[in-house]
């Protein structure tokens, strides 16, 4: 088998009893990539000097870390000292990290080498990565679809095996929902779990930064190293991170699993539907109990989210004034007029909308009307998930009411683009946290196949529960075997 094909967990096995080294590693990812990166476009930029020489420095201590030799790639978002930064932004271009994030350093001191720059819609708003100044990534199951958002590159890497695991960033579902999508595992951790210091801002009441990989033992395996406290982050927790793997295989066998009834709405695609419960019967048939649940302020989440958001971006992307970062306009006539046009040239109209809509939300006289109410329903929507895990262990849902859709067919119809994270937006409202695995394939796109994921939702800082039924369930199917077209 190549290398490439390898999951971490298989990989770290070869590297550390040196059947493999990390710079073949490299090489074999490098020959992928170039093989198929022309149709699917995962990579913003990809440094294989730097990493070959980071490779080829690894010591035999270095190489018996958890991480040894493992090559990580990089949502466009994070820090990576001395790596380009352009959050998939015009306004970015040119800027290269002075530092690297808490989990650049987290992953290096494990031993792993952080890989490329992966593609996503610009600052991380978006569902389809369409909405990046680099160009859309294609997936790889149907390189005519989108690759979910906003974490596409990420996904669409590690499903094409242009990668053995990803880092994304969730705020609304951008993890979970572009790994369903491209059929990979996805975990948006609690939030406050892993820190976000050295992650550019969208809503730092929502981000959280989690791996895109092949398995849920890896990763179970990437949690393990970045998750934990950090007082550059005041929104880091201080709980102890357990030990992820020893409890992974337990099985279901006296879970309570709830299935909210909210989330089996109209305008979920029949064939997701059938998947998805087909997915709840295996799940019952492994010894979980079942159980029905209503989540009542679920049909608010998108409103209010789509109020939170926003608000919190509009101050956060206030400091890209092509003073302090990237580019800068050369012909300002005086420096208001210098930031307006940096800022007019340097950000796409998906990023202007939600700055317009969250300066509205946000001034006087609509304050109280607008964000005030949206946090209050957050409230509601905290609540709903504490009274149901009252009830059950972990929640079941579909990861996204489609599957992967075509490239541009929703660029023109902002509202139905939010649409595509009715499922996973909730989840950061509460602040909790959920995977998304995949649980089979909907007959469609060019080639009859598309990958279709089931969302486990846990109670926060309980992600052990979310990886011991995801491995229940992958271990217990085939899907993870299958490859996309492209390979
Ligand atoms: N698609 C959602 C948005 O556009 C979520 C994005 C994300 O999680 N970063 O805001």
């Amino acid at each position: 088998m190549e290398l490439f094909f390898e999951t971490l967990t298989g990989l770290r096995e070869k590297l550390a009893t040196k059947k493999v080294s990390p710079t073949e590693v490299l090489d074999a990812l490098k020959k992928r990539v170039e093989a198929v990166e022309p149709s699917i476009r995962a990579f913003n930029h990809i440094d294989w000097e730097t990493a070959r020489a980071e490779a080829a420095a690894l010591t035999p201590e270095d190489l018996a870390k958890p991480l040894g030799g493992v090559p990580v790639a990089i949502k466009d978002v994070m820090a990576v000292k001395g790596q380009p930064l352009t959050c998939s932004s015009r306004i970015l271009k040119g800027f290269v990290s002075p530092y690297d994030a808490c989990v650049i350093e987290k992953l290096r001191a494990a031993g792993a080498i952080p890989l490329g720059r992966a593609n996503m819609d610009e600052f991380a708003m978006g569902s389809s990565t369409e909405n990046s100044a680099d160009g859309p990534t294609h997936n790889p199951w149907d390189t005519g679809r989108i690759p979910g958002g906003s974490s596409g590159g990420s996904a669409a890497c590690v499903s094409a095996d242009e990668a053995i695991v990803a880092l994304g960033s969730d705020t609304g579902g951008s993890i979970r929902q572009p790994a369903a999508l491209c059929g990979c595992v996805g975990l948006k951790p609690t939030y406050g779990r892993v820190s976000r210091y050295g992650l550019v801002a969208f809503a730092s009441s929502l981000d959280q930064i989690g791996p895109l990989s092949k398995t849920v033992e890896d990763s179970a395996r990437i949690l393990q190293v970045i998750a934990g406290h950090d007082a550059r982050d005041n929104t880091s927790a201080a709980e102890p991170v357990p030990d992820y793997l020893s409890g992974l295989n337990q099985g279901v066998k006296g879970l309570k699993l709830g299935v909210p009834k909210e989330y089996f709405i109209h305008g979920i695609d029949p064939e997701v539907e059938k998947i998805i419960r087909d997915a709840i019967q295996h799940l019952s048939d492994l010894g979980a109990e079942i159980v029905d649940i209503s989540l009542p302020h679920t049909n608010y989440a998108l409103a209010s989210y789509y109020i939170v958001a926003p608000a919190e971006a509009s101050a956060n992307l206030a400091r890209f004034d092509g003073v302090r970062y990237g580019a800068r306009v050369k012909d300002g006539k005086d420096v208001i007029d210098t930031y307006c046009r940096t800022r007019e040239k340097g950000f796409g109209s998906e990023v202007k909308r939600r700055i317009i809509l969250g300066t509205y939300v946000l001034s006087s006289g609509y304050y109280d009307a607008y964000y005030l109410r949206a946090q209050k329903v957050r409230t509601l929507i905290r609540r709903d998930f504490s009274e149901a895990f009252g009830k059950c262990d972990a929640i079941l849902t579909p990861t996204t009411p489609t599957p992967a859709f075509k490239i541009g067919e929703k660029t023109e119809d902002p509202m139905q683009m939010y649409l595509a994270d009715v499922f996973t937006i909730a989840v950061n409202m509460a602040g909790i946290c959920g995977l998304s695995l995949p649980c089979g394939f909907a007959a469609q796109g060019k080639h009859g196949r598309l990958p279709v994921g089931l969302q486990i939702i846990g109670k926060a800082f309980d992600e052990a529960t979310l990886l011991r039924v995801g491995q229940a369930y992958e271990q217990s199917t085939e899907w993870r075997k299958e490859r996309p077209a492209c390979a």
